[in-house]
């Protein structure tokens, strides 16, 4: 017991991590341990090739652009706020406290949050719209090579069309959250980060 403080605890702003993420002291603790484990010479930060070891991601066929997110504005480090706020995008809702505080920001991990990070991963302009040509970039990265590029250019067509309502031939946010209103999103983009 006790032999000091934690490497947690001399993190800068820990309250306020605590706040914005959702996560609890223990996961945060427990986060904290990979992101030092991640973090092979001691930078105090992660660079991209360090967050390309995590098997999950290096795995994910979204992976890049995942890893994209970490580092908003084209930098090249991520420290261990950062690093813990793209996460909790993908903390389960189930695990939200209080929240009924009406004064509370919205959580990260709400569905509405996780709806927007995955739209950020599809439209890599930032114009606030998916263009068929960003649709078909995301699905030539997730299926295999068995689907031919006529093939996907058709689903790509009709995988925009069925969501663009306004017709303006591209997916904006709204309609991207609505097309994916019956698909239970708060399940999907939760993923176990803390095995
Ligand atoms: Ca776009
Ligand atoms: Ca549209």
């Amino acid at each position: 017991m006790g032999s000091g403080r934690s490497h947690l605890e001399q993190e800068p702003e820990l309250d306020s991590i605590e706040e914005e993420t959702g996560f609890s002291r223990a996961n945060l603790d427990r986060l904290h341990h990979r992101f030092r484990a991640l973090d092979r010479n001691n930078k105090g930060y992660l660079n991209r090739m360090d967050l390309h070891s995590i098997k999950e991601l290096d795995m994910n066929p979204l992976g890049d652009r995942i890893i994209n997110s970490f580092f908003p504005d084209g930098g090249q480090c991520v420290d261990f706020r950062g690093f813990v706020r793209v996460l909790a995008h993908f903390r389960p809702v189930k695990e939200n406290r209080d929240d009924n505080n009406p004064h509370k920001p919205e959580p990260l991990n709400s569905r509405n949050n996780k709806l927007r990070f995955a739209f950020q991963l599809y439209d890599l302009d930032c114009d606030g719209k998916i263009s068929k040509k960003e649709m078909l970039q995301v699905l030539r990265l997730m299926v295999g090579v068995q689907v031919t590029e006529e093939q996907l250019e058709i689903i790509a067509d009709r995988t925009v069309q069925e969501a663009d309502e306004d017709g303006d031939g591209a997916v904006s946010f709204l309609e991207f959250s609505k097309s994916l209103e019956k698909m239970n999103v708060e399940h999907k983009m939760s993923i176990r980060i803390l095995k």
